[in-house]
């Protein structure tokens, strides 16, 4: 697919914050730049940058989908309370993989797990 105007936008947007919009906060924030823009474009942009690895999709938090710019491999905690998703920068864990490697005799090509919680500012 080639790198559209519209796609690089939707790209910059996400890559520009760390709170994990979901598809139509990115809108939101495309839209102040690029009035023309249509929430099926950045839909559809996000779902194919998803599935290209472009961009990381985040399934599982709340009810919506989120995306994410950072493609590193990070694992994310979700505010129970206020909804928000944060990053966690800790090892990634190995040893986990291997033990299901032995345990199911896979190829264990990765993983991800969601973190739940109360943030700091919904604990006080
Ligand atoms: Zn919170
Ligand atoms: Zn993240």
């Amino acid at each position: 697919m080639r790198m559209t105007k519209q796609r690089t936008a939707i790209l910059e947007a996400l890559k520009s914050v760390k709170t994990h919009p979901t598809a139509d906060e990115v809108y939101e924030m495309v839209r102040s730049v690029n009035p023309r823009i249509s929430l099926g474009t950045v839909y559809r942009n996000l779902e194919a940058m998803a599935s290209e690895g472009v961009i990381q999709k985040l399934e599982g938090f709340g009810s919506k989908k989120r995306f994410d710019g950072d493609i590193s491999r990070h694992y994310h905690i979700e505010c129970i309370r206020c909804g928000r998703v944060d990053d966690i920068f800790i090892d990634q864990l190995m040893d986990i993989e291997k033990k299901i490697q032995t345990a199911t005799n896979y190829k264990v090509t990765g993983h991800s797990i969601e973190f739940v919680g109360i943030c700091p500012s919904c604990k006080t």
